[in-house]
């Protein structure tokens, strides 16, 4: 049995499809997660207001609305809980976008199940060290409990992801962290190694992250990693 810190991981399937959404909940069910599956914007709405999930799998296009407005309008109401989005479009600065609505992660339709699961492991995962104290760097702060990113008193909101990636870069402020060292930590060591997942989390980090006249704290060290340099100047 699959458990979270409190009983059986319990996912929300959001997916109109009838033949794909009934596959992925007995494929799921036969991996021992509790799942509901809901074809509509109004179904998760009703699911998410009723069930605390662990996951959900949201679909991006759906009868009654968009599954990214959808993620979108959830984190605006404070609901963190990790979603991993099904979706056709696979171009970089269309995930880019798609993270901006919050979304963990993606996977491009057609996907095999066995990947869906290995995505779905690694949004489970709460690496330990995410669960230790406060994270600071220069004026920037991460609270890895409250899952929250602060630069001053200005809040970022970050994904879980995104708040994975930024606390390992955070920890090893200064030194180079490699693509492998972020995929083995902060998603799953089944993880797909070619997908650009990492260039996908560092691109929208960097954009939350950048300040008028100053690149964002995190380089890129072209074949080596990624290095989290805090800023220079000091914000008043
Ligand atoms: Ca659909």
């Amino acid at each position: 049995m699959l458990t979270c810190e409190n009983g059986p991981v319990r996912l929300l399937i959001v997916e109109d499809d009838k033949a794909l959404g009934a596959v992925l909940r007995r494929g799921l069910v036969d991996e021992s997660y509790a799942v509901d599956l809901v074809g509509t914007v109004a179904g998760a709405e009703e699911a998410v207001a009723i069930n605390q999930y662990d996951a959900v799998v949201l679909d991006l296009g759906l009868p009654d609305g968009d599954g990214a407005q959808l993620c979108r309008a959830w984190r605006d109401r404070g609901l963190t809980v990790p979603v991993l989005m099904l979706t056709a479009r696979s171009s970089l600065n269309d995930k880019v976008g798609g993270l901006d609505s919050g979304a963990d992660d993606f996977l491009s339709k057609p996907f095999d199940f066995p990947e869906l699961t290995a995505r779905l492991r690694a949004l489970l995962r709460r690496p330990a060290e995410l669960l230790a104290t406060v994270l600071r760097v220069g004026d920037l702060e991460l609270d890895p409990a409250r899952c929250q990113v602060c630069q001053g008193e200005v809040v970022i909101p970050v994904t879980a992801k995104e708040l994975a990636v930024l606390a390992m870069l955070m920890r090893h402020n200064g030194k180079v962290v490699s693509k492998t060292d972020l995929l083995e930590h902060c998603w799953d060591e089944h993880y797909d190694g070619l997908s650009n997942v990492v260039e996908v989390h560092i691109a929208s980090l960097r954009r939350k992250l950048e300040r008028p006249g100053q690149p964002a704290p995190i380089e890129t060290l072209r074949g080596s990693g990624y290095r989290f340099v805090a800023f220079s100047g000091v914000s008043s």
